[in-house]
């Protein structure tokens, strides 16, 4: 199956936050033209490679690749380019490949590099959903993080996307803060609730040793929430975004109704997609790749001409039915199992972590907000039950 959705890693950021162990290219001043050759590389390398898993349909003697349905700028922070760049981004993607009429084309960006001009070159671009780091509206809780922005930029930043033309917005924000901030996660969903975004990503703190954060934990100056209190914001967030009319079809993401983000989406789905830039991973439907993660690495490899991916494997038919089982009960789509009635799903009905109902003479399971928080060792369960099922 050829790959109709491109993921694209703009790697910088301004600085790091204080929680954040990505892949990211620290930079007071955008290497843009730098970032903008490498890049047209890479796109070019992926479509000669594309070409093979194409459809054997020609044109004038040329393979023709199916036409992308969605491409997002993740990072780092994409918005850190500005408009122009973003603009030559798309531009240098369009060189490659055509875009079905109405595809998703996301920017991920940190509301202080929000402004008119830019907004109006993303626009021009076939830009039509933001996806903004908010992260919180505590003024405190910012600092903390690390986060260039302030609360009123948040707010101010959304009035400019729509001002723009700009309404499909997806705000990030974290929860299960360590208590000493004082920032208030209902707040939090209530301000947020009050932009009326059209989607909302939420993610919990975690801790992550090579992270500032990691290091003022281990040296005691942070004490998070603990799995109380990570549970109670997370069934918290469920129970608010629900009655406001976001759907939680996602662990993670809470979407109005035809506002889920359809890139993701397919990766939940295992279908194929392509990826460019530092670190990022693409996946042909049988062999995931990854590229290098440092920029400037990726840089001096396309610099030569050279690959830039790192490593790749093959999955297994294990592989397959694990992922199957992970991805499905991470979102409302839930897992379909072989097994008309397998005795642990009783048991997890019991408990309150999932649902099932009759497939077409299969079970299809879907997990409850509870059940999501349990999400990693339900899906081995599932993934393990099914495995030896088909043995
Ligand atoms: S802006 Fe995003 S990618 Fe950059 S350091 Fe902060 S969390 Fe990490």
């Amino acid at each position: 199956m050829p790959a109709r959705h491109l993921y694209i890693h703009v790697p910088f950021c301004a600085r790091r936050c204080s929680y954040c162990d990505f892949s990211i290219a620290v930079r007071s001043v955008t290497p843009i033209e730098e970032y903008l050759t490498a890049l047209r590389t890479e796109l070019k390398q992926i479509s000669e490679r594309d070409d093979a898993t194409s459809h054997d349909r020609r044109v004038t003697g040329r393979a023709v690749r199916d036409a992308l349905e969605t491409v997002y700028l993740g990072g780092g922070t994409p918005s850190r380019l500005g408009g122009a760049a973003v603009a030559s981004v798309i531009a240098a993607v369009r060189e490659h490949w055509q875009l079905v009429r109405g595809a998703e084309i996301t920017v991920e960006a940190n509301p202080d590099d929000i402004n008119d001009i830019a907004v109006a070159k993303w626009i021009d671009a076939g830009v039509n959903r933001i996806s903004l780091g908010a992260q919180t509206f505590n003024d405190a809780g910012l600092e903390w993080m690390h986060r260039t922005h302030s609360s009123a930029q948040i707010a101010r930043a959304v009035t400019i996307l729509r001002r723009g033309g700009i309404d499909n917005i997806s705000l990030d924000l974290i929860f299960s803060l360590p208590e000493h901030i004082g920032r208030s996660w209902r707040d939090d969903l209530e301000q947020a609730i009050a932009l009326e975004p059209s989607h909302l990503s939420l993610y919990g703190l975690t801790v992550e040793p090579t992270t500032p954060l990691g290091k003022w934990a281990d040296r005691g100056q942070v004490v998070q929430g603990g799995e109380e209190g990570y549970e109670e914001e997370f069934l918290a967030a469920h129970d608010t975004l629900s009655a406001a009319g976001f759907e939680h079809y996602e662990v993670s993401n809470f979407g109005r109704p035809g506002k889920r983000s359809r890139h993701n989406s397919a990766y939940w789905t295992g279908v194929p997609y392509l990826a460019a830039g530092p670190s990022a991973h693409s996946f042909d439907g049988e062999v995931r790749r990854w590229n290098v993660a440092a920029y400037a690495e990726w840089m001096r490899r396309l610099s030569k001409g050279e690959s830039v991916v790192a490593g790749e494997e093959t999955l297994t038919h294990e592989n397959r039915i694990s992922e199957a089982a992970y991805l499905g009960l991470r979102t409302s789509n839930g897992f379909v199992v072989d097994d008309a009635d397998p005795p642990y799903l009783r048991a997890w009905q019991e408990a309150g972590w999932a649902s099932v109902e009759n497939d077409r003479g299969k079970t299809r399971v879907r997990l409850t907000p509870t059940g999501w928080l349990r999400l990693d060792s339900l899906a081995a369960y599932a993934a393990s039950a099914s495995a030896t099922a088909a043995i």
